[in-house]
Parts: C-alpha cells; structure tokens; sequence
C-alpha cells in the first residue's frame, strides 16, 4: 500500500457511505517508522500525522517542521501527566483525554497560554481492564467535570478490542457524539478504517497500511 493507495480507498469509503471525501481526516500514524518512510510521506505532501510517544515526536517533529513547513501531529498515544505541557506546545490535537488529573493539567495549561489543542476524549469502548479510555458509564460525569474547568472538548476516540468487529464499538461512540453533542469521531485504523467512515469517523489514524509493519526490534 501506499498513501496514494490509501486515500482513494479513503474516497472510495465516502463515496459509498454518502459522505463528503474532505470530512474525513486521514491521520498518517508514524510512530516507531525509519525517518525515510516519514520523509518519502511528508515529499508526497501529507501533513497531517499521528504519534504515540511524547519524547519520540519532540526528537522528530521540530527538524521536520523546520524542513517542510507547517504539519499537523496528533497525540494518539496514553498521555502522562508530567508529559502534559511538552505535547501541549508540540501537538495540535490529542485524542487521549481519559481522566480527570491530565483534564485538569490541560485545563491550566490551556489557559496559560490562551489556547488549547484540539482534545478528544478516550472511551473504552470495550472495557477491557487493560486499556486506557473513560468507561462508557463514567463518561457523562467526566465531560461534566472537563466543562467545568472550562476545557474545550472536540470529540471521542476509541480503539475496539482486538479481534473482535469494530462496528458495534464504533456505532456505540458515535451514538454517545452525538447524544453528548460533540462532533470529532477519531476511529478507525488500517484493519477497519472503511468501517469508520461508515459509521460516521471524521479522523482515521492509519500506520502500517501506508509505513509498512512497524519494527520495535528487541526490547
Ligand atoms: C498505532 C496506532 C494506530 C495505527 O495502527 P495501524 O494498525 O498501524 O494502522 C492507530 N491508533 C492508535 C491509537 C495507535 O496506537
């Protein structure tokens, strides 16, 4: 595949579920990818891409800005608290919003600087003990909590459990969008993003399917 390939089958999906190709963002995810694959994708003019790690996107993205101009990165990684004001100053959108002490250290840093990424909220779908994202039943109490610290809030995000069909978890966080009245649905991957913009995503984070596998090598 490549990010050629990947966005006509972006447009193909619109197409066919009715909606606007240009309501759909197409998040390049480069965590963890050799700098020539970024590169050979930031000379193909994409300009919008997703990380996982703080320290990993503070290493690469500032040269690379230097180099190409303006690009968008995302934060679609677990967010530690103590990580909260580099992302702030080095990301234009996080999707991990999950809980109340990183919704208040955003809050503060928001208003400090007079302006705020653009934040999505994390909801764990499936909730499975291991993963990270408010649960569907706390998630009426959180928003609560974030509007009144005055923190703009964008959207959901959600990752379904592996292994099973993404569709239900993404009906279900579309669902709660629009019941809460929030317009971002971060949603969608390599292996699902066609059901994503079916079910209503307005960003889809693909990795491997325009990088290639990733290699973490030996850990
Ligand atoms: C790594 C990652 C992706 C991209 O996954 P692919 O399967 O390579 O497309 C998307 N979203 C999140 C949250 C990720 O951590």
């Amino acid at each position: 595949m490549s990010l050629h390939d990947i966005k006509t089958r972006v447009s193909a999906a619109c197409i066919a579920a009715a909606r606007d190709p240009a309501s759909v963002q197409l998040i390049a995810v480069s965590k963890v990818q050799p700098l020539e694959r970024v590169v050979a994708v930031l000379e193909d003019g994409h300009r919008l891409f997703g990380e996982n790690y703080v320290q990993e996107a503070a290493a690469k993205w500032p040269d690379l800005r230097a180099r190409f101009g303006p690009v968008a990165v995302h934060m679609i990684g677990p967010l530690q608290t103590n990580k909260a004001k580099v992302a702030v100053d080095l990301f234009d959108a996080i999707h991990t919003v999950d809980r109340p002490s990183l919704a208040e250290k955003l809050a503060r840093l928001a208003q400090d600087r007079g302006r705020c990424p653009t934040l999505f909220v994390q909801v764990n779908t499936g909730e499975e003990p291991q993963k990270a994202g408010v649960l569907p039943a706390d998630l009426d109490g959180f928003l609560k909590d974030c509007t009144a610290m005055d923190l703009p809030l964008y959207g959901l995000m959600c990752i379904p459990p592996e292994g099973e069909d993404s569709t239900p978890h993404f009906t279900m966080l579309a669902q709660m969008a629009a019941r809460v009245g929030l317009t971002g649905l971060s949603m969608g991957m390599s292996g699902d993003f066609v059901a994503a913009i079916a079910a209503g995503a307005t960003h889809i984070r693909v990795g491997s399917a325009i990088f290639g596998a990733r290699d973490y090598g030996p850990r």
